[in-house]
Formats: C-alpha cells, structure tokens, sequence
C-alpha cells in the first residue's frame, strides 16, 4: 500500500479514523435518536464496491481505523462482506463497528471472523425496564448476553457506550460505575441536540461533570491522554479493572482533539457531525480508475473543515438524529 499523503485540515489536525455509516435505516426507537422509529427511505446505501473504492483511498491518505456505523449496520444483509473488505484493505489496522447488540448472541463470532477486532456496544440502562424504556426494545438480556460473549472472543477493545440522561440513568451512576469495575470499559457520551431532539434535549440534557465528580469521589484516575487520541477523557482505578471514559462535546476545546471524519450510508463526507451536509464523494466511486480524482476530492474538501462545532449556541447543521448519519 502507498500512502502518499496524510489527511490534515488548516489546523493542523490528522485524521487517521474514518467512521463509515452503511445503513440509516434502525430496529430501536431510542427516544434521543429514533424516538418514532426508522422513518426514512431505506434504499441507495453504498454497495460493496464502492465501499472497497471509498476505504482503499482513505486507507492511502493515511486512514487506520475504520468504524462501521449506522443506523443498525448489523441490519445490512451482506455486513459480513462489509468487514471483509474493509479488513482486508492494505493499511487498514482496526475494524471496529458500534452495534445495538441485535441478535448479538448469534452473530458475535461471525464478526469477529470476518475481520472486526473492536466492537461498542450500546447499553443505556442497566435494568431491563430502564434498557425498555430508553430504546424502546425489551431486549436488555439479549445484549448483556452478547456483550459476555464479545469479551470471551477476544475483540480488542469491547467498550460499552451510554448516552448521559438526566433523570433516566444519571440517577444510576453508583450502579454503572460498579459495573465498570467489574472490568467493563463503559464510555459515557453527552446527549448532544439534534435537529430533532431539542425538547428531549432540553429535558434530559446534563453535563458530564456529575460523572467526573462520582469518579473522583471513589478513587478514580484520569489517565494520561495518548497523543493519537480522540476526544474522549478516560478514568482508571488503582485497585480494580475496566475503565470509565466521556465524551463531553460540550466542554471547552473539545474540538481541538477532533481526529475523525465521516461518510454516510449514501457516500456523503461530512467533516464534522454538526456540519451543514454531507460532500457527495459518490461520482468518483464507481470506477477504480477515479481513485486519484477521489483523493483529490477529500484533500480539497478537506480545507472547509470548519475549527469546531456551534452546538453551545444550538446550531445542529443538517443532522436531523444521528442514525442519518452514524453518530
Ligand atoms: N445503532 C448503533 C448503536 O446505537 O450503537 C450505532 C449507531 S448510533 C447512532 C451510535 C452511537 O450514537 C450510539 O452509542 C448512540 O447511543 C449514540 N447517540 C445517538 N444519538 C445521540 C445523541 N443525540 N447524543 C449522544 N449520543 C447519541
Ligand atoms: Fe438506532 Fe443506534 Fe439511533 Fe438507537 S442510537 S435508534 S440503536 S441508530
């Protein structure tokens, strides 16, 4: 593989992780994302070869670490061959995908085996009731249960995410933070608005900075930022495994730290996830022969990257939820 160039914006930022979305379309109705359910038209997601096109010129502009994203990416019927390509790609070193754990039981090995080695999975409450009612699925014993069998088979990490809710599961913290002791890596993310979530947003919106207090008080540690990492603050302990990390959008300078960009399901490449739209990358997809013309594309586009987003003032851009466009 030749990389012949490193993806950097105007600010000096590198983009060695590329979050691919393959499918809008989801099975949850988690109330901060899809509350009604998948509403949208469920057909002109990238094929295949495109994808190939698309990860083998990221991977030359120095991308190492693709994550498959929806919408519900496992509801993507050729998903295996998704990760395949993806994993076979020269220069591509992680496959990881974020998941709602559907039917995760069953279809765990066959990631792994076809070439994912991280997985998210995404767990809100910790109750059966509390998973219901904030997805909207009564499947919390299903996804534990994949959950136990992806840390058995070896995928490296294997990170829980929970979105922070006011009055849903902030009241719960003692109960999570004991979890992650148990050794879970839990990853805390801030609701963030959306085009349309603002009232939920206003009604369950709470800074991280109760989870930062909470860990503090029982012992644990912020760990030393790695230099290649993104935007997420992590916590150990002394005397006990799994980690507790938050991703606090809000918080000062957290775009800074930005080292991500985004295609969508239908080949839009959008350089921040509060942006106003995707660039449409998928002309130079359909033939192998427009590589060049593709690199040229996501150099140049690269320059509009903007310094950060303009959530503080309840500017979402053009992403009406995150399932549009992989979170
Ligand atoms: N469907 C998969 C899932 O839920 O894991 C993958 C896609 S989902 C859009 C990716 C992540 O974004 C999930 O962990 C989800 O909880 C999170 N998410 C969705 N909407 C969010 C919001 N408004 N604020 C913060 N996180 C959100
Ligand atoms: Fe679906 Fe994920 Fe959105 Fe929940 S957060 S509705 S599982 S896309």
């Amino acid at each position: 593989m030749s990389q012949d160039r490193i993806l950097m914006d105007r600010f000096g930022r590198t983009f060695p992780y590329l979050r691919l979305s393959i499918t809008d379309v989801c099975n949850f109705k988690c109330s901060y994302c899809l509350p009604d359910g998948y509403q949208g038209d469920p057909d002109g997601f990238l094929g295949v070869d495109e994808i190939r096109r698309l990860v083998r010129v990221f991977a030359q502009l120095g991308t190492k670490k693709i994550r498959l994203t929806g919408g519900e990416p496992t509801l993507r019927k050729d998903f295996l061959e998704i990760a395949e390509v993806v994993s076979s790609t020269p220069g591509i070193e992680t496959v990881a995908m974020t998941t709602n754990g559907y039917k995760l039981p069953e279809r765990a090995q066959s990631f792994f085996d076809a070439g994912v080695n991280a997985i998210n999975v995404s767990i809100d409450g910790l109750t059966p009731e509390k998973f219901h009612l904030i997805t909207g699925k009564n499947r919390f014993e299903e996804v534990m249960e994949g959950l136990r069998l992806c840390q058995q088979i070896g995928f490296k990490p294997v990170k829980v995410n929970a979105v922070l809710l006011k009055d849903l599961n902030h009241t719960e913290l003692d109960a999570f933070i004991a979890w992650a002791s148990t050794g879970v890596n839990l990853r805390f993310i801030e609701l963030m608005e959306t085009g349309e979530n603002r009232e939920y947003f206003d009604a369950h919106h709470i800074s991280g900075q109760v989870l930062v207090d909470q860990l503090e008080h029982d012992g644990w540690i912020e760990a030393p930022r790695e230099a290649w990492a993104g935007p997420a603050r992590v916590w150990k302990h002394p005397s006990h495994g799994g980690s507790v990390g938050l991703i606090a959008p809000y918080s000062k300078d957290f775009c800074t730290t930005c080292n991500r960009l985004r295609v969508s399901a239908r080949g839009g490449l959008h350089l921040c996830l509060f942006g106003e739209g995707g660039h449409d990358l998928r002309p130079w997809l359909q033939r192998d022969s427009d590589a060049d013309r593709l690199k040229e594309e996501i150099c140049q586009l690269l320059d509009l990257k903007v310094a950060g987003h303009g959530l503080h003032q309840h500017n979402t851009g053009a992403t009406p939820h995150f399932a549009s466009i992989g979170g």
